[in-house]
């Protein structure tokens, strides 16, 4: 038995860590969508495309072919063959991923490697449009938010404990920036799909939504202790 779960919201709801959790916990395999589209836009930054060209965009990213693997349990992302999962962390990589997912050319190339991934076997996919149209059958469907000022301190404390030095107030701005950008493009903007379960996870911690993530899981599959 193949089972899909979609986690989908704004820019640092805990998304990654949740969806991460759950997959360690049923076995299943984790899929970040977002890393994805943080190679595209690599790919773009590398060949100095301009993110406002759409034609240009699209042209850079035909040259692009992005896939993963696993290693250890880790998410590995080949863009044309290199291992590029330590680039894609960066704000720039994150503007340019969030401008470049807005064209329908990039979105088209991911579309079938994440559909693929998802029938071949169980996994927790997350992103911005899996519940809405990458995986609409999906078995279980998670909205995951979080206040901004929730959202952006989370941010903000990865980053210091990183030793990267941050404001958070200019940490907030790019993320407000970039929800909107997701929300408002054209084609596949971040929206709750209507059969997906909100959860505001601004006053709780991972451990908890993790349990209530799973707990829905086991709801909605009627699949009691384990998998
Ligand atoms: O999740 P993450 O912050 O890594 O995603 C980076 C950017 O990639 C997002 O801001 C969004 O623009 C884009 N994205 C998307 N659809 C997805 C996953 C990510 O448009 N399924």
């Amino acid at each position: 038995m193949i089972y899909n779960i979609a986690i989908d919201g704004p820019a640092g709801a805990g998304k990654s860590t949740i969806a991460k959790n759950i997959a360690r916990e049923l076995q299943f395999i984790y899929v970040d969508t977002g890393a994805m589209y943080r190679a595209i836009a690599l790919h773009l930054l590398r060949k100095g495309a301009d993110g406002g060209d759409s034609e240009a965009v699209a042209s850079a990213c035909r040259s692009a072919e992005v896939s993963i693997t696993y290693r250890g349990g880790e998410q590995i992302v080949l863009l044309n063959g290199e291992d590029v999962t330590s680039c894609l962390r960066t704000e720039e990589v994150s503007r340019m991923a969030s401008v470049g997912a807005a064209n329908p050319a990039v979105r088209e190339k991911l579309l079938s490697l994440q559909r693929n991934l998802a029938a071949a076997q169980s996994v927790v996919m997350d992103g911005r449009d899996i519940g809405t149209t990458v995986l609409p059958g999906a078995d279980v469907k998670i909205y995951l938010t979080a206040s901004s000022e929730a959202r952006a301190h989370r941010r903000y404390l990865e980053l210091k404990e990183k030793g990267e030095s941050c404001d958070p107030e200019e940490i907030r701005r790019e993320i407000e920036e970039r929800d909107l950008r997701d929300m408002n493009r054209e084609i596949s903007p971040l929206r709750q799909a209507e059969d997906a379960v909100l959860v505001d996870s601004s006053n709780m911690t991972i451990e908890e939504v993790t349990a209530e993530l799973l707990r829905i899981f086991r709801e909605k599959t009627g699949t009691g202790g384990s998998v």
